[in-house]
């Protein structure tokens, strides 16, 4: 068999201590792989990290698919596009087609983060009898910052699932609950959710066959919920408690101004006065990262389709698509991909337009796109240098940084001096927030649409 670039025999980073290890230097994302796939239950879930709970055998399995760790771009790229593999240094990943679209039912594009594109493709793989269950990500009822995932097997689960949780999602954990069934299964993940899962399917392939569908989100970071929490907990009326966060709140405002939204213990509210896109910047600004600042996948670039938010700008500056109740864009990746989107259409589950990739791209996602592929390398270089750890990215070369891209990334370092303390945080959230704040904030995002975009980098398409 293939075999991965690094994760040998002699590797620094072995078993359960491996693990730990890469939770230790901050290359954790907390994805919940290691606790799903290990055969011996060794791990737990604390805040999100695996914990040592119980003996380990030594397979190895969990370093293995560890994407905090490795993302092996030409490996994962044999596993999901075949020989031809795959072509680190396009913005996007291999495209076959881009749409923007929407659920077809109104209600299900209502109860949708964007357009509901991805609940109703799950109803419907599970009304059909295509897949059996569903990976998908809800509020964990412990905690409510924090998602965790869930298997849905029924569409009440499906709907609970429904929109966005922009925080930590150690979704994988509940492959554990899947290991003696034979699916088929969805799993719908961020980006390194779905390098897990390709890498488990590469050394367990009867995981291929468990999950043979893989529908990924854009993504540009993952808020720590603790960052999240601790906004929720700085904007709480004297004495009252967090109770739930509505990371995108079609009932407050709709779409695509539909923004965060805290709910107390005392029955008050407080809801963001800037848009999400406005409102996860800012607070991407105010709490560590930690690993997303070093992830160079924006579009789920090894699932068979990728969803995200159509943020495209029309010749005025304004969102070309803006109908309130939501829409989403689609990026197929895969042969398969296709296949089942254009099933999906003919079966009128989802409506939707073609949109060409360059607009996509250029007019929309630019920043983001460039900030994954330019913007890490530049700050993969500079932690090496720094002698701290740094996710492995075998047998791909980053590209250098533009200009326009440099300027923007030291623009954003010294932002993330404010994260440096909660005294600091939440200050900066009470001035963020403050009428001033959101003036300036709004000032600076509309100087910033004026602004030329960039050329992309060479797209690959299959
Ligand atoms: C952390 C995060 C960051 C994102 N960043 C961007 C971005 O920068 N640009 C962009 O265009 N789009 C981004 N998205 C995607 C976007 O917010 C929508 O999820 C996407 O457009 C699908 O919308 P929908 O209405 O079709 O999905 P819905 O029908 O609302 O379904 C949403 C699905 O997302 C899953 N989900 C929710 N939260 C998580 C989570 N934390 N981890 C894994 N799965 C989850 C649920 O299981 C559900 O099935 C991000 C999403 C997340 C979760
Ligand atoms: S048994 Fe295998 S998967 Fe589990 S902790 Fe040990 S090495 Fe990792
Ligand atoms: S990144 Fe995922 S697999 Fe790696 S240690 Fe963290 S939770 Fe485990
Ligand atoms: S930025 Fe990367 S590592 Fe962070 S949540 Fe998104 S896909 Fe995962």
């Amino acid at each position: 068999m293939d075999t991965p670039a690094s994760k040998g025999s002699q590797d620094e980073y072995r078993n359960a201590e491996g693990i730990l290890r890469v939770v230790r230097e901050g290359l954790c994302h907390r994805c919940g792989a290691c606790v799903g796939v290990c055969p011996d239950n060794t791990f737990a879930l604390r805040d999100g990290y695996p914990v040592v709970v119980g003996d380990c055998s030594q397979c190895n399995l969990c370093v293995e698919v560890c994407s905090g760790l490795e993302v092996d771009y030409p490996y994962l790229g044999r596993e999901v596009y075949g020989e031809r593999g795959y072509e680190f240094g396009s913005l996007t990943g291999p495209v076959r087609s881009v749409w923007v679209a929407h659920a077809a039912d109104a209600a299900v594009r209502e109860l949708g983060g964007s357009g509901g594109v991805v609940t109703a493709m799950l109803l419907h793989w599970m009304r059909t009898g295509r897949v059996q269950g569903a990976i998908v990500t809800v509020d964990d009822p412990t905690e409510p910052a924090r998602a965790a995932g869930r298997i849905a097997r029924t569409e009440a689960d499906v709907l609970r699932g429904a929109r966005s949780r922009y925080t930590t999602a150690p979704t994988l954990a509940v492959l554990r609950e899947i290991r003696d069934e034979p699916g088929p299964f969805v799993l719908v993940g961020l980006p390194c959710h779905v390098h897990a899962l390709r890498m488990l399917q590469i050394r367990k392939p009867q995981w291929r066959e468990r999950i043979p569908f893989v529908v990924g989100l854009f993504c540009h970071y993952a808020l720590p919920w603790e960052g999240v929490r601790l906004a929720g907990e700085t904007f709480a009326p004297r004495g009252a408690r967090l109770v739930s966060v509505g990371y995108r709140d079609k009932h407050s405002a709709q779409w695509p101004n539909n923004s965060a939204r805290f709910t107390y213990d005392d029955g008050s509210e407080w809801r963001s006065p800037l848009t999400a896109p406005a409102t996860f910047n800012v607070l991407s600004r105010l709490v560590p990262l930690g690993r997303c600042l070093m992830c160079a996948d924006a579009c789920s670039e090894f699932s068979d389709l990728a969803v995200g938010d159509p943020w495209i700008r029309g010749p005025d500056g304004r969102w070309k698509f803006r109908d309130p109740r939501g829409h989403s864009m689609v990026i197929v990746h895969t042969a398969q991909g296709e296949e089942w989107w254009q099933k999906l259409m003919e079966e009128r589950v989802v409506v939707a337009v073609p949109v060409e990739l360059d607009e996509a791209t250029q007019r929309g996602h630019d920043s983001m796109l460039r900030e994954k592929k330019e913007r890490v390398g530049f700050r993969l270089r500079w932690r090496k240098r720094l002698g701290r750890a740094v996710p492995r990215y075998p047998g791909i070369q980053f590209p250098r940084p533009s200009r326009i891209s440099m300027k923007e990334e030291f623009g954003f370092l010294l932002t993330r001096l404010l994260a440096w303390s909660s005294w600091w945080q939440r200050i900066a959230l009470r001035v963020a927030f403050s009428r001033w704040g959101v003036a300036w904030v709004n000032w600076r995002r509309r100087r910033r649409r004026a602004r030329p975009t960039s050329v992309p980098l060479n797209p690959t398409r299959p």
